[in-house]
């Protein structure tokens, strides 16, 4: 199955790449819902949430830690992070992603 993000991941489709560390990337969302809007991914292909098995915690644990760096880089002072999770929960791209959500409070 072809996966967008998987691609990008490999450098086979173009982002605007923010920041790049061993196991993540962030880059910026291709529609933007406030004013910064990154998206930060794992390296490693997991579908969602629903699909994490208990070896993928450490990982998930870095990926809190990779957005903080992510949103000091940035100089974020206040941002949201949301998991969307299948189709109900607003997930459309099966590749587990952290939004990185940065303004004001009114706007995110
Ligand atoms: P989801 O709804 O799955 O949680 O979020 C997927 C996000 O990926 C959406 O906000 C959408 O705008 C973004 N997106 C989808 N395709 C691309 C793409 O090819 N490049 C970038 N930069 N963002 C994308
Ligand atoms: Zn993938």
């Amino acid at each position: 199955m072809e996966c967008i993000f998987c691609n990008i991941v490999e450098k086979k489709v173009k982002a605007d790449m923010v920041l790049e560390r061993e196991k993540f990337i962030a880059f910026r969302d291709i529609h933007p819902k406030a004013p910064v809007h990154l998206l930060a991914v794992p390296r490693k292909h997991i579908d969602s949430v629903d699909h994490l098995q208990g070896e993928d915690a450490g990982l998930m644990g870095e990926l809190l830690l990779f957005a903080k760096e992510v949103a000091r880089e940035q100089n974020l002072e206040g941002y949201k992070l949301q998991i969307n999770v299948g189709r109900k929960g607003g997930q459309v791209i099966d590749h587990i992603h952290l939004h990185i959500l940065g303004g004001n409070a009114e706007e995110i």
